[in-house]
């Protein structure tokens, strides 16, 4: 008994955020009281899906006839669509091509200097992201808005809302990745009253480290009953391991999937990453990285087919965070990317409900371009962007 006390004092003292899963373990019955829908502004716009073609790509290998690693996207996806062959990330002190600034600029529709601290990415923009102009206007539940994310840049996770005042993170959106599904399951073991003392601490101490990787204002890392569940289906397929289910870029896949079927997002954003990995050296890490990426579109494309709520009311917006160098000093030109002129070159593919077919469109346009367009697509006004509608992409 007195050891019983002891344990639930301990757990007292964390931080745990686990409506979702603390009803769960208590009373299933209780459940149902979380699944009262919110009531939604009768949202009537298509849902989007943000793909961002990650982790640096160049023109050379994605959007290039000879050069393209991505067919699907090229020879299929780009006739069905309106393709920007011509989009940048503006030449300024202000802009960095790299992969959190290029997801907040287009989150955003700014360039806004975003200072790395000790090689760390913890950024905090300053203006609204879609999700909270979208959540706010049309009253969307969290889970609704969704980001997906790899499993090496934690920080990202943190990129669901700005520190604006009339927005912010009660209009964040929320984020499935193999970090979020780690920190559901040592809650559930805490909560479960099964482990040993000795159990019990080192699960408690892994998942303090988890939750500092929060950098946002101490906010827990909420989880609402919605996503309790996702991840409870996802444990009883894919287990606890990691080794069963994909990795890498085809993880994003196959969450992305599950997302569509499962929770309907309005607005859903996708950081593939894979490509990166040529930073190590490996000229094949990139092709293969492109070509993963091209696969998960084509898997997206088909999974959106057979999903009522998506079919024929769905777009998809394909654009890179940054390009890479070309250098013809290195034995990869495209290792690195390092505000060169080619990794300032990038492009955007719109296609879906809406969106003009067999288009392509040579005038150079701004990756901050694609936040109000995207705003438009769904009926509001992105304020605070400092881009412009891109009108070519309205049939
Ligand atoms: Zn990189």
């Amino acid at each position: 008994m007195a050891m019983e006390h002891h344990k639930f004092n301990r757990r007292r003292t964390l931080k745990l955020g686990t409506a979702g899963i603390t009803s769960l373990l208590v009373n299933p019955s209780l459940s149902s009281q979380y699944l009262v829908k919110k009531r939604e502004f009768s949202y009537q716009q298509p849902r989007v899906i943000i793909i961002r073609f990650g982790g640096g790509v160049r023109r050379q290998e994605t959007i290039n006839i000879q050069g393209t690693s991505a067919p699907f996207m090229r020879h299929i996806l780009a006739k069905e669509g309106t393709l920007f062959s011509n989009m940048e990330l503006e030449q300024s002190k202000n802009v960095t091509t790299s992969h959190g600034q290029g997801t907040l600029y287009i989150l955003t529709g700014k360039y806004q200097k975003y200072e790395e601290k000790f090689l760390s990415d913890r950024f905090e923009p300053t203006v609204p992201t879609l999700f909270e102009y979208l959540r706010k206007q049309y009253h969307i539940p969290e889970e609704e808005t969704l980001i997906i994310n790899g499993e090496d840049r934690t920080s990202e996770e943190f990129y669901s809302f700005s520190n604006h005042h009339s927005f912010g993170v009660n209009y964040r959106s929320q984020v499935l990745s193999l970090y979020r599904f780690k920190i559901h399951l040592l809650k559930k073991q805490i909560l479960s009253n099964q482990l040993s003392d000795k159990v019990l601490e080192k699960k408690q101490k892994e998942l303090e480290k988890l939750q500092q990787k929060n950098y946002r204002l101490n906010q827990e890392l909420s989880e609402p009953f919605k996503l309790t569940q996702f991840w409870e289906e996802w444990h009883k397929i894919y287990g606890e391991t990691g080794l069963v289910n994909p990795r890498g870029d085809r993880l994003l896949t196959e969450l992305a999937v599950w997302a569509i079927q499962r929770l309907k997002p309005k607005l859903l954003m996708i950081n593939y990453n894979d490509p990166d990995y040529v930073h190590w050296g490996y000229k094949s890490h990139y092709t293969l990285g492109i070509s993963i990426i091209d696969q998960g579109i084509k898997r997206l494309v088909n999974t959106i087919k057979l999903a009522q709520e998506y079919r024929d009311n769905t777009v998809f917006c394909i654009v890179p965070d940054c390009g890479r160098d070309s250098n013809p000093f290195l034995a990869v030109p495209y290792q690195h990317h390092f505000n060169s002129k080619s990794a300032h070159e990038i492009f955007a593919l719109f296609w879906g409900k809406g969106i003009k077919k067999n288009q392509i469109i040579e005038r150079r346009v701004s990756q901050i371009d694609i936040a109000p367009t995207i705003a438009k697509i769904m009926g509001f006004h992105a304020d605070y962007a400092e881009g412009k509608i891109l009108e070519e992409v309205f049939m």
